[in-house]
């Protein structure tokens, strides 16, 4: 009863197979230009092609990488990456979003991986990341060998971002994290974990909000381990968790920007997010609308 119950609209459309959307039934946005059209058409043909194979994935109660890292030999990691890193070049953000509307229903648990993977690091080094950092990250994600996660809302800490309690104690070279975070997408299948943490409990530096340092968590790092992956209801295969930060030492030269530029950084991504998890939701209301059309006309 609890699975029928947390049918979303994504199983629906599973349910009814290829057949609803096909047909040129859908037009593509009319302010994307032919490459991004043609991409479109590319990631939902792929993403039919893939839905069976996912939905078998979510019953299994398994993530499908078969899926994501055919994703990744596509090249479609690197929508948002220079060319010089791997990536496509200047597309940025608005072909992410043509990516995202397309699998968002019929791949729903892949498109969460691929946008968190997005919002979730890729974003942040991009942009944030010197040299090394970029070299360092940047080509593996672009192959879709590296996935991404944002460890932002913790216990105690949600729609108060600035409020964030996690701590990382200068010691030498290195900072020691300490604390929890919660509601963590791609929990336990990311590699790269980008992490805001308190760097400074300075009046003054909470009030310019200079609070907050940015870092990337490798998985694995010792003391960085998944506490609990948590029952989602409606976002079928997605895996969410709990994740425990037990005095995790982190290198200096993890540190996205300089110390107490988390803030900034925090808000560059979240803005990206909501782009993209609009785009999402635009995709899942196309396809709804789409279907009641495609129902009332049998
Ligand atoms: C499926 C899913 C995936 C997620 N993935 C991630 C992830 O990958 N990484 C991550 O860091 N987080 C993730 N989150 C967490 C998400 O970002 C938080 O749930 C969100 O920030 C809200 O925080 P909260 O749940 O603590 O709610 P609260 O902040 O406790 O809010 C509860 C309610 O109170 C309202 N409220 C809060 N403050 C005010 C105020 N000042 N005035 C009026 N109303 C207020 C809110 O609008 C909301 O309705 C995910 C959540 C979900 C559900």
């Amino acid at each position: 009863m609890k699975n029928v119950i947390s049918l979303n609209v994504s199983s629906v459309f599973r349910l009814l197979g290829p057949s609803w959307r096909g047909n040129g039934m859908v037009e593509k946005y009319p302010w994307w230009n032919e490459e991004q059209r043609k991409l479109a058409d590319e990631v939902e043909e792929f993403a039919k092609e893939k839905a069976p194979r996912a939905a078998e994935a979510t019953w299994k109660k398994e993530f499908p990488w078969d899926i994501y890292n055919e994703m990744g030999g596509r090249g479609w990691f690197g929508t948002i990456i220079p060319e010089e890193y791997g990536g496509l070049g200047p597309r940025y953000g608005v072909t992410a979003c043509c990516i995202v509307a397309e699998l968002t229903t019929p791949l729903g648990s892949v498109c969460v991986a691929f946008s968190t993977t997005m919002f979730g690091g890729t974003h942040q080094i991009a942009h944030f990341g010197n040299e090394e950092q970029k070299e360092r990250w940047l080509p593996g994600i672009a192959k879709g060998k590296l996935m991404g996660a944002i460890t932002l809302t913790e216990p105690f800490v949600g729609s108060d971002a600035g409020g964030v309690e996690t701590t990382a104690r200068r010691e030498g070279d290195e900072y020691v994290i300490l604390g929890k975070k919660r509601f963590i997408s791609n929990t336990g299948l990311a590699d790269i974990y980008m992490v805001y943490a308190r760097t400074s409990d300075d009046p003054k530096d909470i009030a310019s909000r200079r609070h907050l340092s940015a870092f990337i968590v490798e998985k694995g790092t010792p003391g960085f381990s998944v506490e609990k992956i948590n029952e989602l209801s409606g976002w079928d295969g997605v895996r969410n968790g709990y994740l425990n930060f037990d005095e995790v030492r982190v290198p200096a030269e993890n540190r996205l920007g300089e110390e107490g530029d988390g803030w900034n950084i925090m808000i560059s991504g979240l803005n990206f997010e909501r782009t993209l998890g609009a785009a999402g939701i635009v995709g899942t209301f196309r396809d709804l609308i789409t279907y009641a059309v495609f129902h009332s006309q049998r």
